[in-house]
């Protein structure tokens, strides 16, 4: 198992202080902190949604690997809330929620998903992450201006973005952003089962920002990392090792203890997988006009 301060309690601060520029009430702190550290209570930096594998762009190197999806899909919000749900309604805190997909502002359903989770009292923020070449319609834009909703862009320098022009719009409306210039990126690398050790496996893990940020919900399981749940979902990796079930029958007890077993685990099958261990950068955002096909 992981060390809980290195999983858990730093990560939540982290999360908190890097959520938006500028002071915080007190009373957040104070929130994550007593969370952090009673015993008894369920906090968790930040959790991913999926909502979507349809997206507007086409990177090569996309860790979710969004291109080699040769059906992307939208989840239904029926399914994505009652999972999100089962989730929230067993814990104390998320310090941050992300809806992400693909590409969220192309969700057909975000504003019903968007109104059903925010008023969760276990939710503390609520982030969406969009690559800037969609610009919402006012119903979403009115949802993006509550107060525990943060916008998350992150550009790429791609043709197709439309940043400068979202961004007039999101300081017009009050809207809190954040915008990433992304210049470089670590190579994930292609599909195939790469056949580390256990060992070799524990150092990457503890050493990706995934292992601390990224747990991540897709089709009514939570995986150790973002990459490790659409590997699985599009059938290039099974390993039961990397999910949890949200939607098995539990009482809330049995599900607090078995998840929070499962969120220290202290290795992902998923980085045997994966490249991020070998730190190579390439130029971020790169876009390919094919579907991506496994290579193991
Ligand atoms: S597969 Fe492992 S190394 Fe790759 S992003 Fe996920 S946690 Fe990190």
């Amino acid at each position: 198992m992981r060390s809980y301060f290195k999983a858990v309690v730093r990560p939540n601060f982290n999360c908190l202080m890097n959520m938006i520029p500028g002071k915080k009430p007190l009373g957040e702190y104070f929130r994550v902190f007593k969370d952090s550290l009673l015993p008894n209570k369920q906090i968790f930096a930040n959790i991913v949604i999926i909502m979507t594998t349809k997206c507007t762009l086409r990177c090569e190197n996309c860790n979710n690997l969004m291109p080699y999806y040769l059906s992307p899909y939208h989840i239904p919000s029926e399914q994505l809330i009652s999972d999100i749900r089962a989730f929230l309604d067993n814990i104390d805190t998320c310090v941050k929620l992300s809806l992400l997909g693909g590409e969220p502002f192309i969700y057909p359903e975000l504003t019903t998903v968007i109104d059903a989770v925010i008023d969760h009292p276990a939710v503390m923020y609520l982030s969406l992450t969009t690559n800037g070449t969609v610009i919402p319609d006012e119903e979403v834009m009115k949802r993006l201006r509550h107060r525990k909703i943060v916008l998350h862009i992150s550009d790429y320098g791609v043709s197709t973005q439309k940043i400068p022009q979202l961004i007039e719009i999101l300081k017009s409306q009050n809207i809190r952003y954040t915008h990433k210039k992304d210049t470089d990126w670590v190579v994930p690398g292609g599909t195939k089962y790469r056949g580390k050790s256990k060992e070799q496996l524990k150092i990457e893990y503890n050493n990706c920002y995934s292992s601390r940020y990224c747990g991540t919900m897709l089709n009514g399981k939570m995986y150790l990392c973002a990459r490790g749940a659409h590997l699985t979902d599009l059938g290039f990796m099974d390993a039961p090792h990397d999910w949890f079930d949200i939607r098995k029958k539990r009482t809330a007890k049995e599900f607090q203890q078995q998840f929070k077993e499962f969120y220290l685990s202290d290795y992902a099958e998923a980085c045997n997988y994966c490249d991020h261990g070998l730190k190579i950068s390439v130029k971020a955002g790169v876009q390919t006009d094919k579907i991506l096909e496994p290579d193991g």
